[in-house]
């Protein structure tokens, strides 16, 4: 069954904080900016201030902007009732760092579990060498997308012994009541 504890007032206040550990982040940011900038300006040969400085805010708006974005976006999701309709595991490979000049390859597995909503769209919970998610679904199995906290509730619970945290995503014990991270219900 889906848990009516969804509608506890601490999964709100988790995205409230989110919401504002993310803002509060994103100035940090645009302050490292703007300094980085102006000094730059002061003591480089190739721009001066005001420019340098100029440049610095533009791109600290920018953070404060996305953070902004991000936020407003997470208020409008939707939830939605959807089925698992098929798992798969990939084999790929990946530039081991993205700076590598010399393109040493890294092979990883992803797993995939594939979500087909009620109303006929796709989605896919991914994961890269860890298979924790991908065995905790099974194809058939009924499942509600918390558009709010951006998390996946599965229908039947009734043979799992662990449960993952709706708000955090950490990885819990049936047996228990709340997140042992956050603290917020466990939706069971
Ligand atoms: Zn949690």
């Amino acid at each position: 069954m889906y848990s009516n504890r969804i509608n506890d007032p601490a999964f709100a206040k988790y995205r409230a904080n989110s919401d504002k550990y993310a803002l509060i982040f994103s100035f940090i940011i645009a302050a490292a900016a703007i300094l980085g900038f102006y000094l730059y300006g002061e003591f480089s040969m190739e721009m001066d201030n005001p420019e340098a400085m100029y440049i610095g805010l533009g791109i600290g708006g920018m953070f404060i902007m996305i953070a902004l974005l991000t936020n407003r976006s997470k208020k409008g999701a939707k939830t939605w009732d959807g089925k698992v309709i098929d798992k798969q595991v990939e084999k790929k490979t990946k530039r081991r760092k993205a700076s590598d000049p010399d393109y040493h390859m890294r092979e990883y597995l992803l797993y995939k579990v594939i979500i087909n909503s009620d109303y006929g769209q796709t989605h896919e919970i991914t994961a890269e060498d860890d298979d924790t998610v991908y065995n905790y679904y099974e194809i058939g199995d009924r499942v509600r997308y918390h558009g709010s906290i951006r998390t996946y509730e599965k229908y039947d619970k009734s043979k799992d012994s662990i449960v993952f945290c709706n708000a955090c995503a950490s990885l819990n014990k049936i047996e228990d009541d709340k997140c042992h991270r956050c603290m917020c219900p466990l939706l069971k």
